[in-house]
């Protein structure tokens, strides 16, 4: 079982990056697991084609207990499962023990037991890596990270952060930054800005995503574009990078 989890900025693409590489691996028949750990808890909506989840953290408000593996999370496109912590309550509460209460679930569920899944994909938000944001990264959770990011400057900012988070645990033996993937915002001098970067802090740029309007085109209608379109040039990226993560 492999475990990824992409990190990124608040609003790069890493859930969209995310979903749509879940959407290629289960099209070369991998099982996945695809974890939204972000309280906005819209990582996995276009694997469910705009049919949400109940993140875990509103079924522990509504029923003050946690669900059970039925009702944990939901298979959608190509057979992914679904899952998405949630958060607290705005402005109560603490984002971060939400993932930590959901990975504890996961765990006493034995939900990779019962999917064996060959792949377990987390999508976290990196803008404040915190004890909770650290967690897949830190508890063993995840085994290879990737970071998101554009030529901008707070992209960047947080994959710096995210890349120091990781190294401080690094003598621990866990998790390990293995490349970044570029997603692309149309700035200047995009590419060389996030090369300069990537040769900074010695990693590969595993994927060069463009701007494109069918990414959003296919969101509309709940869909990932490697579902939606698979010939477009952008879903073959996705099913590059997916194949390219499977290598590293
Ligand atoms: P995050 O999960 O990092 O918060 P999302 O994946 O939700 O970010 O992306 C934010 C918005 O940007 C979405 O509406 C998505 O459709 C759009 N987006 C992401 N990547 C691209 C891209 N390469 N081209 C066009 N739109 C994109
Ligand atoms: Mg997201």
């Amino acid at each position: 079982m492999r475990k990824f989890a992409i990190y990124g900025k608040g609003g790069i693409g890493k859930s969209t990056t995310t979903a749509n590489v879940s959407a290629a691996l289960a099209s070369i028949g991998k099982k996945v697991v695809q974890i939204g750990c972000d309280p906005k808890a819209d990582s996995t909506l276009n694997l469910l084609h705009g049919e949400p989840v109940m993140p875990v953290m509103d079924y522990y408000r509504q029923y003050t207990e946690g669900p059970d593996f039925d009702h944990i999370g939901r298979e959608g496109y190509g057979g992914v499962f679904c899952i998405e912590t949630g958060g607290p309550t705005p402005g109560l509460g603490c984002a971060g023990r939400g993932i930590i209460a959901t990975f504890d679930l996961i765990d006493e569920l034995e939900v990779f037991e019962k999917l064996s899944p060959d792949v377990v994909m987390y999508d976290v938000l990196g803008d404040v890596v915190c004890g909770g944001f650290s967690a897949p990264i830190r508890d063993g959770y995840a085994d290879e990270i990737f970071i998101v990011t554009s030529g901008e400057k707070m992209a960047l900012y947080a994959a710096a952060n995210i890349f120091k988070a990781v190294e401080n645990f690094k003598s621990r033996g866990y998790a390990q930054v293995k490349g970044l993937i570029l997603n692309r915002r149309n700035v200047d001098d995009e590419y060389e800005t996030v090369k300069a970067f990537a040769d900074e802090h010695g990693l590969p740029i595993v994927a060069d995503i463009p701007r494109s309007k069918e990414i959003q085109f296919y969101e509309n209608k709940g869909m990932t574009v490697v579902e939606g379109d698979p010939e477009l040039p952008v879903s073959r990226i996705y099913r590059d990078l997916a194949q390219r993560l499977l290598e590293v």
